[in-house]
């Protein structure tokens, strides 16, 4: 090596060597949001903040830190039960739909939407719900109120399981109809959503 010639970083991403946060971001969002072909463009939705995005990606890959994927992942744990109710195995699947918890939750949430029984049993099929919208902004809608309530759900877990703050179901959905409100009536262009509706009447949004 010459000891003349210092070594260098060299930014080549974007096509350039000037370095550009807005490409750096751009390019995290493509690698993190559609890391394979696999990775269908529903996953997308725009009424949502790419957190929540991020936090759906991540749990349709089974890539959330639930007590099975751990275990999996070689970290020794003392159980690998449900944290919150203890009547099974903490997968996916259970943390955020099967569990009692999680389950009561989306109750309040379909009976909200004047909607009956929950059709999913596992994320795959939840993320992928579209509810009776007959427009493509309605099926939007009610599907950013699917992903911002599984997101509020998993939240929620962690405070209890790492600050044992207890979360019930009317809580729960007394903040899933502010979130979700505050999330989409900001985002949705196409339709003006008055929050009165948004509590009392939201089946109107998905026509
Ligand atoms: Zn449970």
């Amino acid at each position: 090596m010459n000891p003349q010639v210092r070594d260098l970083w060299k930014w080549k991403a974007g096509g350039s060597e000037k370095f550009s946060t807005k490409v750096l971001t751009t390019l995290i969002n493509s690698r993190l949001l559609t890391p394979s072909s696999d990775c269908s463009e529903t996953l997308c939705n725009k009424l949502v903040p790419k957190k929540i995005e991020v936090f759906v990606w991540r749990a349709n890959k089974k890539r959330l830190p639930v007590l099975l994927e751990l275990d999996k992942r070689g970290i020794d744990l003392h159980s690998v039960r449900c944290p919150l109710c203890d009547d099974d195995i903490e997968t996916v699947n259970h943390s955020l739909i099967l569990c009692k918890h999680a389950f009561d939750v989306w109750c309040k949430v379909f009976d909200w939407w004047g909607r009956g029984g929950i059709p999913f049993v596992n994320v795959e099929d939840m993320f992928m719900e579209s509810g009776q919208a007959n427009t493509s902004v309605g099926k939007s809608i009610w599907q950013a109120v699917i992903w911002s309530t599984s997101y509020l759900i998993w939240k929620n877990r962690n405070q209890k399981v790492f600050s044992n703050k207890s979360w019930t179901a009317p809580m729960a959905l007394n903040e899933i109809q502010i979130k979700s409100y505050e999330w989409v009536a900001k985002r949705c262009k196409t339709k003006s959503l008055d929050w009165h509706s948004w509590l009392h009447n939201p089946q109107g949004f998905l026509s």
